[in-house]
């Protein structure tokens, strides 16, 4: 019998809120988050087979791994370990998330990948106990399983799903070198120890905005502590944001560690203007169209 592949489609996501707290004994740092999950996937196709072998096609495929190393891989393996399945399958992920675009684009795959392991094996399971493998895997996991817009505590992986009203429109620009996530969370405490960077306070009214769905309301709201150390490490996303001010977004913002950097726009027209003239102005590599919030990890019929 010829072996029947199933695919599961994950988002991107974008940090609306990211405040950034102390560093906790295990060497993470305390986070209070609020993530929307937006119209930017990866597509991860699995096929049971008589290997375990990944195949990436798409954006930014030469950085990342096809070696056991995958988020994907290593997802399929933890659950796998987990529920004594046998872990072999050909994993084929087609990527559309910029990589090392602080977008969560391989915590999308190892969601994607997850889900998918567990619906090919019928496991009997719930969302808390693939929450409990995904929180194991990466800090931004559990939110890949979940989109939509959350909360997120601890390392990011707590949430608690936010009411957002209506669609909200962004363009993202996508930036030609990566960053490196812990690089920057280094780069912050550098910051830090030479002065105090303005902090991040309570998200109470940024989720309030959400839920009016008012995007005007919205964008002045949008913050990110890691944005000054993405800019201190890539100083060239100075123009980057600027341009996208110029260009007629209401905010534009560093999303997550960067180096994407999220415009959010007034309407769908608005942001498609605000892309063409990113493209234009000769500071991005390319540029996304993309709304939010859409739902998380879905296996696709
Ligand atoms: P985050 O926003 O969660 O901090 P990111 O979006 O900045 O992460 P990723 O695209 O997840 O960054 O990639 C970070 C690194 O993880 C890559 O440089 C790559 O080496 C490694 N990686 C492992 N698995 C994957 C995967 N499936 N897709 C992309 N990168 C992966």
């Amino acid at each position: 019998m010829v072996p029947t592949p199933l695919t599961v489609r994950a988002p991107a996501k974008v940090n609306l809120h990211l405040g950034v707290g102390e560093v906790r004994p295990d060497g993470f740092h305390e986070l209070v988050t609020v993530f929307q999950a937006l119209s930017l996937h990866d597509d991860v196709t699995l096929t049971p087979s008589d290997a375990l072998t990944l195949h990436v096609t798409g954006e930014g495929v030469r950085d990342v791994p096809t070696d056991p190393t995958n988020l994907a891989a290593r997802a399929v393996v933890a659950l796998a370990e987990r529920y004594g399945r046998d872990p072999n399958m050909r994993i084929d992920i087609a990527k559309g998330i910029p990589v090392a675009g602080g977008m969560a684009g391989g915590s999308a795959d190892a969601a994607a990948a997850l889900l998918g392991a567990a619906t090919l094996w019928g496991l009997e399971i719930g969302r808390d106990d693939l929450d409990e493998v995904a929180a194991t895997l990466g800090s931004d996991v559990p939110f890949s399983l979940h989109g939509h817009t959350a909360l997120g505590t601890g390392r990011g992986e707590r949430l608690i799903p936010a009411l957002a009203r209506g669609e909200f429109h962004w363009t993202l620009a996508l930036a030609r070198e990566g960053l490196s996530t812990p690089a920057v969370y280094r780069e912050l405490d550098r910051l830090r120890e030479a002065g105090d960077p303005p902090r991040a306070g309570s998200p109470d009214a940024l989720l309030a905005a959400v839920a009016s769905g008012d995007p005007h309301r919205l964008a002045p709201l949008l913050t990110n502590d890691l944005q000054a150390a993405a800019l201190s490490l890539q100083p060239g996303l100075r123009r980057t944001l600027r341009a996208g001010i110029e260009a007629g977004a209401l905010a534009g913002i560093v999303s997550g560690s960067g180096p994407t950097c999220a415009f959010l726009c007034a309407s769908a027209d608005d942001a498609v203007d605000v892309g063409t003239e990113l493209a234009g102005a000769g500071v991005c590599r390319t540029v996304r169209v993309a709304s939010g919030p859409v739902p998380g990890a879905t296996v696709v019929p």
